[in-house]
């Protein structure tokens, strides 16, 4: 099916197809004509599915109309978890919205407010903001939003895990009542079913079995390895497989310092990101790791939220998310928009119990593969599924 055939106008059709989309995704396909028509919706969708482009494209076509740009207010607001997210949303709002005269802005926090301020002043039509500033910055009046018509909660799942929950529902409360609501999340749990009762109306409810030309095609394999054997086993899979690039998921910020000067060690040159980077460094090296130049990248799951990489083909969980959906989070940073992609566990025995909990998401067992000279000391045992964790995880 062409894009044109999804009721959107020819100006956004011809921004895609410079894009090189040939058709909408399965989401793209039920979303796009529910939104046009005004209503509000509850979609389970993950990254790598063309989620972002879903809300964003009939967003634009809605506020394509001639209208008097007011300073200090904005027509549409997307929340995002992340500053990655933002600045990668944004982005995509820019690359979509090439013809139309629209103006965007991504704003998040980490780094000096007063050009965010200042651009507010000039007027934005689509705001894409993380939480926490865009409360700071209303606060200080920088924005009203008495003309906002939509909001979009992107990830919203993810906003909840890193407790953004009070600030979502102080920002709600300011919004006029009279507004679309779109949310977006990758898995629907009972707590974004709470917050969607809170703020959609009527929601029609998308979910996607994605079909297989944009599926990501993700093999997913681990391999059970003692703690203190990680790094030789990463460095071993590095040379010996000639891998060209990795996204590399660890643990904590110390962590992944100590993983690349280990990976130095051993004549293999890689970066980390991590919360104790500024942003300024976070983004050079992020762009570095999708030139090329930078081929192995060590980051801590929250920085690397939302991270989208075009032609991504290996994500390694050096260190296993405690979560089964930070699991498939990652993993879905791989694989994107058809393309093939490989996501590798390192499984040591006190991860038992996350694994139980992936594999009982996944509603599989994940293949396991034996690397010679890494036989483990520690048996991991195969997995139970239908496994229901006792203890809540603990947040980092
Ligand atoms: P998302 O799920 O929004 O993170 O998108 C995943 C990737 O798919 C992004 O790199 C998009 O540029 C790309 N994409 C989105 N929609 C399409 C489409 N219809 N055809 C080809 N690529 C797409």
């Amino acid at each position: 099916m062409p894009f044109s055939k999804l009721g959107l106008c020819d100006s956004i059709v011809k921004a895609l197809a410079e894009l090189d989309y040939k058709s909408p995704t399965a989401i793209q396909v039920k979303a796009v004509p529910v939104i046009l028509s005004g209503k509000d919706v509850i979609a389970g969708a993950q990254t790598g599915t063309g989620k972002t482009a879903s809300f964003v494209l009939p967003l634009l076509q809605s506020l394509n109309k001639p209208r008097k740009l007011r300073g200090k207010r904005i027509r549409a607001l997307i929340l995002t978890p992340t500053r990655e997210l933002a600045v990668q949303v944004e982005a995509s709002i820019r690359q979509y919205g090439k013809y139309l005269n629209l103006s965007s802005m991504a704003m998040y926090g980490g780094v000096d407010s007063a050009p965010q301020i200042q651009q507010l002043i000039w007027g934005v039509d689509i705001l894409v903001a993380t939480p926490g500033r865009l409360l700071d910055l209303a606060h200080q009046r920088a924005l009203h939003f008495d003309e906002l018509k939509v909001l979009v909660l992107d990830e919203a799942d993810r906003m909840l895990d890193m407790g953004f929950i009070d600030d979502i529902n102080k920002i709600i409360d300011r919004l006029p009542t009279e507004r679309q609501n779109l949310l977006f999340s990758a898995t629907i749990s009972d707590d974004v079913r709470t917050l969607a009762k809170r703020t959609l109306h009527d929601a029609v409810e998308i979910s996607t079995t994605p079909d297989s030309s944009s599926a990501p095609k993700i093999t997913q394999w681990l391999i059970t390895v003692d703690k203190g054997n990680k790094s030789a086993l990463l460095s071993h899979l590095i040379k010996e497989q000639e891998w060209q690039q990795a996204l590399i998921f660890i643990e904590t910020k110390h962590g992944a310092a100590k993983l690349v000067s280990q990976l130095e060690k051993r004549g293999i040159k890689a970066e980390s990101i991590h919360s104790g980077r500024t942003q300024a460094i976070r983004e050079q090296i992020l762009s570095e790791f999708k030139s090329g130049a930078i081929k192995f990248l060590v980051a801590t799951g929250i920085a690397a939220r939302g991270i989208d990489i075009g032609e991504l083909t290996r994500v390694v969980n050096y260190d296993l998310p405690d979560k089964a959906d930070d699991y498939i989070h990652r993993i879905g940073r791989t694989g994107r928009a058809g393309l093939m992609g490989e996501a590798i566990s390192f499984v040591s025995k006190d991860n038992f119990r996350n694994l139980c909990a992936i594999e009982s998401r996944l509603g599989h067992i994940i293949e396991r593969k034996e690397i010679e000279g890494f036989a483990v000391k520690k048996v991991v045992p195969v997995s139970i599924l239908n496994y229901v964790p006792k203890n809540k995880p603990q947040r980092r």
